[in-house]
């Protein structure tokens, strides 16, 4: 049985979807950094300036910390330099 056309077929659309694959994340990439450079908020915390313990149950505030990346701030460093003025 000869199905190599078949394959060649498939193998055609695989890279099509592929190649639409990247360019769709590239796109998105590129909106997300635009995002990004908008925004002011916290991502790891979102704006409220403690995250969860590792493990720690999600409900329990008991379990929080000063989120790491903001200090407790809340915001973004860009936003920190802009107020600092630096
Ligand atoms: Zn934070």
């Amino acid at each position: 049985m000869n199905l190599i056309p078949a394959i060649k077929e498939i193998n055609r659309q695989i890279s099509e979807e592929c190649k639409r694959h990247n360019e769709k994340i590239i796109e998105l990439e590129a909106a997300l950094a635009a995002i990004r450079k908008l925004n002011t908020t916290c991502e790891t915390c979102a704006g409220k300036k403690v995250v969860n313990k590792p493990r720690a149950c999600a409900e329990d505030e008991r379990d929080q910390i000063v989120c790491p990346d903001c200090h407790g701030t809340g915001r973004t460093e860009q936003e920190l330099k802009f107020y600092e003025g630096g």
